[in-house]
């Protein structure tokens, strides 16, 4: 079952005609929203850049900030599992083809919930690879717009080679991955390039921020060269279906740090047991786990 323009029906009687802005210009904003246990996960920092994104390229937001989180949680609770990823999108509409705005126009809005696909168990604890590559895309990469070619080109270096992400430089330095944001330790310090027009502002990379910030670990908002993110201790990148993932290998080369990384959590070592605080079903479940063991150096 999806949400199409005040509907809910089949995902095969979800009809878009083919002059909708979004199929001839790519003219549309969107957001994906993580699903726990069938409460979204932030979902009002979604719906605040959601109003934001349609802001900046001027069309109108069809609905409040209430009458989507009721459309929603109603499309959540019409899918058979727990944890959900909710895609968004807006359109300018259905109009005669002209780069210009139409005039009245109603936009179109697209909902529709797949199951959250996070990175599995093996991949979250030994880390992925990633390759590098050259930002070429346009300078409002802060609007999340559904015109993602240049997004989708620079994933598909990483993927040809089998790899989790392409992390980008735009002249020698770090902006964010092709669909994920970046951020390196180096020193026992936190850091990340600052929320700029080169960047999404990620949902998660606020969340990694607060928690930081929270355990008083050193943080710091800066311009990373290409030089200091190859040399850094650990490279992290954060999305809502990717969560937090450590990359440990760039461009074939392993990331210095990660080669040690041993799992110590509160001075607990593997094998150890932790508790640790969950959120299912919208309440805060605490349980204890085992740590896993981790590789002493990464295959
Ligand atoms: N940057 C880009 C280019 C992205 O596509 C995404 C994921 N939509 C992110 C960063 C991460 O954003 P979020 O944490 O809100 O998922």
């Amino acid at each position: 079952m999806v949400f199409l323009n005040g509907k809910f029906l089949p995902i095969e009687q979800a009809m878009v005609p083919v002059l909708d802005r979004g199929f001839i210009f790519g003219d549309g904003v969107y957001e994906l929203v993580p699903v726990y246990s069938r409460v979204p996960f932030r979902i009002d920092e979604h719906l605040r850049r959601l109003e934001r994104s349609l802001a900046e390229v001027r069309i109108r937001n069809p609905y409040t900030a209430l009458q989507w989180k009721e459309i929603i949680t109603r499309l959540i609770g019409e899918q058979a599992f727990d944890d959900q990823g909710v895609y968004f999108q807006v359109t300018r509409g259905v109009a005669k083809r002209d780069h210009a705005f139409p005039k009245d126009v109603e936009p179109t809005v697209f909902i529709m919930s797949n199951p959250l696909v996070n990175p599995p168990r093996e991949v979250v604890e030994k880390g992925a690879a990633a390759l590098s590559a050259v930002d070429y895309r346009w300078l409002r990469c802060d609007i999340k717009s559904i015109s993602l070619i240049g997004n989708c080109l620079l994933r598909q270096v990483s993927a040809d080679a089998g790899a989790a992400e392409t992390i980008m430089f735009r002249d020698g330095v770090l902006t964010e991955a092709s669909a994920s944001n970046v951020f390196i330790v180096k020193g026992g310090v936190i850091r990340s390039p600052a929320k700029s027009h080169l960047i999404l502002p990620g949902i998660t990379y606020d969340v990694v921020v607060e928690l930081a910030q929270a355990a008083g670990m050193p943080l710091e908002f800066a311009e990373i060269s290409e030089a200091e993110v190859r040399a850094a201790d650990e490279v992290w990148i954060t999305s809502s279906s990717k969560e937090v993932l450590a990359i440990t290998e760039l461009d074939g080369k392993k990331i210095a740090g990660m080669e040690e990384l041993v799992n110590v959590v509160n001075g607990k070592k593997p094998g150890e047991e932790i508790e640790v605080t969950l959120l299912r079903g919208g309440d805060e479940k605490t349980v204890t786990v085992t740590l896993a063991n981790r590789p002493a150096s990464i295959e």
